[in-house]
C-alpha cells in the first residue's frame, strides 16, 4: 500500500480541467459532443506574439532567465501596470509565475500557516479553495448567490473577517459569472479591508480585457488607493492574448511578499519559461488591436447565448459583464425534470444530448451551470438546440 501526503488527499483535481477531458474522451470515441467546459479563448495566439516567440529560439533565449523573470518582461508589465491601471510599481515588486495559476499558488505558500483564513466569496474559480488548503489554509466561502448578482456585499465581507483572517480573494470579471463588481461597490469593500490593515486582498484581473457594453475595468485598488500596502494584484497573458499555453501570469504587491514568493518560486520551477518570457513580452508591449477583436468577438457570442438561454423554460440568466462565461441558474429546469443536485443534471446534459458543461456545484453554487462561449457561435446555437431539447423532456 502506498502511502499519499495528508496534504494531496484534501485536494481534488480541477472539475473543469476534468469536464474537459471526459468531453475529449467521448468525442475520440466517436460521440457528437459540444464542449462548453473550456476556460481558454479558442483563438489562435497572435502572430506577432508568436514570431516573438521563435525569434527567442533563434536568437537563443532558451536558458535560465532570473528566477522572477526577464528584466525586459518585468519593465512591460511595470509598463502595463501604469498604462491600463495607474498602479506605479518597482521590479523587485513584480513576480512572473508559470502562469495565473501558479502566481496564486506562490501566495497562498508564502502567506498561509496552519489555520489561517482565505474569504473566497462563491461562486468561486475552482483552484482558489483548493490552493488554500494545500497551503494549510482554511478557506472561508461567503456565498453570493443570483439573488445579489453573484456579488459580496461589505457586510458580508465584514462579517467574515476575524483575527484569523490573512486574504480575502476578489476575481472582476469573475470566472464563473462573467459578473464585475463596480467601481463603488469595490470602493465600499475597499473601505471595509481599510479597517483591518493586516488583511491582504488579492485581486485577480485575469479577465480585465474582455469587458462588454464599453466598460472599463476597475479593480480594487484602482477603486481605493489607499490600500496598495494591503495588496496584491494578480494578472496574467493567458486569456487576453490566447496564450494558454506559454504559462504566464504575473504578481505585483509588497516587496516583502514577492522576495517570500519569489523564494519558493526558486524552489519549485525557477523561471517560467524564457521563449515564453520573450512572447509575453511581445504580447504586453505591442499593439493591443489582437485584444479588441477577441472582445468583440466573445462580446457578440454574448448576447446570442444570454439571449437563447433565457428563451429557454426553467433558465434564469443574468447578462455578464465581461468573461467568455455565463452562469445561469437551472433549478426551475432540474426541478421540473426531478433533479436534486447539479452534478446528476450535467452528467445528463453530457449523456443524453452530447453537451458538456461545468456543474456549479463545482464552483461552490448548486444549481447553476457554467457554459463557456469561447467557441463558435454555429456550435453555441447547436449546444442551446440541445439544451432546450433535454430540458423540455
Ligand atoms: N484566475 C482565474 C480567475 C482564471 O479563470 C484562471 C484560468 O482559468 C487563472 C487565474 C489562471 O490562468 P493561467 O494559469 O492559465 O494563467
Amino acid at each position: 500500500d502506498i502511502k499519499l501526503s495528508s496534504r494531496v488527499q484534501r485536494i481534488k483535481p480541477s472539475p473543469t480541467l476534468a469536464v474537459t477531458a471526459l468531453a475529449a474522451q467521448l468525442k475520440a470515441q466517436g460521440r457528437d459532443i459540444i464542449g462548453l467546459g473550456a476556460g481558454e479563448p479558442d483563438f489562435d495566439t497572435p502572430e506577432s506574439i508568436k514570431q516573438a516567440g521563435i525569434t527567442a529560439i533563434r536568437e537563443g533565449k532558451t536558458k535560465y532567465t532570473p528566477v522572477g523573470g526577464t528584466v525586459g518582461l518585468k519593465k512591460a508589465i511595470i509598463d502595463k501596470f501604469a498604462r491600463d491601471n495607474g498602479h506605479d510599481y518597482k521590479p523587485e515588486q513584480i513576480l512572473v509565475s508559470c502562469g495565473g495559476k501558479q502566481s496564486f499558488y506562490n501566495l497562498t505558500q508564502a502567506l498561509l500557516n496552519e489555520g489561517d483564513e482565505v474569504i473566497i466569496p462563491a461562486p468561486y474559480w475552482v483552484s482558489y479553495p483548493d490552493m488554500v488548503l494545500l497551503a494549510d489554509g482554511k478557506p472561508v466561502i461567503v456565498t453570493a448567490d443570483q439573488s445579489q448578482h453573484f456579488k459580496m456585499t461589505p457586510a458580508q465581507l465584514e462579517a467574515a473577517i476575524n483575527s484569523k483572517t490573512r486574504l480575502v480573494v476578489i476575481n472582476s470579471p469573475s470566472n464563473p459569472t462573467g459578473v464585475a463588481y463596480t467601481r463603488e461597490e469595490l470602493a465600499a469593500l475597499g473601505q471595509v479591508l481599510l479597517r483591518h490593515p493586516n488583511v491582504l486582498v488579492a485581486t485577480d484581473d485575469m479577465y480585465e480585457h474582455i469587458l462588454f457594453r464599453g466598460q472599463t475595468f476597475c479593480n480594487i485598488l484602482m477603486a481605493c488607493p489607499e490600500l496598495y500596502p494591503q495588496t496584491m494584484v494578480l494578472n496574467g497573458v493567458s486569456k487576453a492574448y490566447s496564450m494558454t499555453g506559454w504559462r504566464i501570469g504575473y504578481a505585483a504587491g509588497p516587496v516583502e511578499i514577492i522576495k517570500a514568493m519569489t523564494n519558493i518560486q526558486s524552489q519549485s520551477t525557477s523561471n517560467p519559461t524564457s521563449i515564453s518570457q520573450e512572447a509575453a513580452q511581445a504580447a504586453l508591449n505591442g499593439d493591443q488591436g489582437c485584444v479588441e477583436e477577441m472582445r468583440a468577438a466573445f462580446e457578440k457570442r454574448h448576447d446570442y447565448l444570454h439571449k437563447a438561454l433565457n428563451e429557454i423554460p426553467g433558465v434564469d440568466c443574468l447578462p455578464a459583464d465581461g468573461t467568455f462565461y455565463l452562469f445561469p441558474g437551472m433549478q426551475g429546469a432540474m426541478q421540473a425534470l426531478g433533479y436534486d443536485n447539479d452534478i446528476d443534471f450535467s452528467s445528463m446534459l453530457l449523456e443524453k444530448v452530447g453537451v458538456a458543461l461545468v456543474p456549479g456545484s463545482a464552483f461552490g453554487l448548486d444549481g447553476h451551470m457554467r457554459l463557456s462561449f469561447a467557441t463558435s457561435m454555429e456550435n453555441l446555437e447547436k449546444a442551446v438546440e440541445r439544451i432546450a431539447k433535454a430540458v423540455q423532456g
